[in-house]
């Protein structure tokens, strides 16, 4: 993603009732957080938050997280929370590697990785939204039959990702589709991202799977 400077987005975030600013603070304690006892999901890398908002307007059932690193792309979702305030949406800006001391064994229900970074040089997989790395930190947080959705226009990370839960005695493959937009059942609930919208236009094809944690 093209990070344009923005000045002063660190502070605007930091003056945000919309960011969890000492999420480590709320381990263990994010219903309470939302004053309710919904499911919570999280989506990693969420950009400028338009998936999120879209899922979370329809769904006030469900408690929805967003995680970005980039406090000038995070801000872009700020001003759009501020525009249309959704009681079931909390932003964090932080590095996912870090999601574990965040998040309690068994807090959260579901994971969106949507057009993660691909990091194509090889000695930076482990830092890939998909990677083993990442999927074992995945597996501490997420409930038993928890699922992970994640889709990509880039055919060789959607290929790591495939490979990465290969023989997994942790990960069950429950869809997969290399043609998301093509694909009658699981295009049926799909809300588009930005990266999304951006490569289908192109023609790009969309590669999707969903896991359950066993
Ligand atoms: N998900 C959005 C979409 O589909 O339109 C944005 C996709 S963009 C290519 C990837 C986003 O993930 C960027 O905003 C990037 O800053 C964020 N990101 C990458 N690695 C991350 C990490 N380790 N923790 C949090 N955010 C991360």
């Amino acid at each position: 993603m093209r990070l344009r400077n923005v000045t002063g987005s660190r502070e605007m975030i930091a003056g945000s009732e919309y960011v969890v600013h000492e999420p480590e603070l709320i381990k263990g304690k994010w219903q309470e957080e939302f004053g309710n006892g919904y499911p919570i999901r999280l989506e990693i890398g969420m950009g400028k938050g338009k998936f999120l908002m879209e899922l979370a307007r329809s769904n006030p059932q469900i408690n929805f997280i967003g995680i970005e690193k980039y406090s000038t792309v995070l801000l872009r979702a700020v001003q759009k929370m501020e525009q249309e305030p959704l009681p079931n949406i909390r932003l964090i800006r932080m590095d996912a590697e870090y999601i574990t001391e965040v998040f309690s064994a068994d807090e959260i229900d579901r994971i969106y990785l949507n057009f993660s970074d691909p990091w194509p040089k090889d000695r930076h997989a482990s830092r890939r939204l998909p990677s083993r790395q990442f999927l074992a930190r995945y597996a501490q947080i997420l409930k038993r039959d928890g699922v992970i959705e994640f889709k990509t226009d880039n055919t060789e990370l959607f290929a790591f990702a495939e490979e990465e839960i290969e023989g997994s005695s942790v990960w069950k493959m429950v869809q997969i589709t290399h043609d998301l937009h093509a694909d009658e059942e699981m295009k049926k609930d799909n809300v588009m991202t930005e990266y999304e919208e951006r490569f289908s236009s192109m023609g790009n094809p969309i590669h999707k799977y969903i896991l359950q944690k066993l």
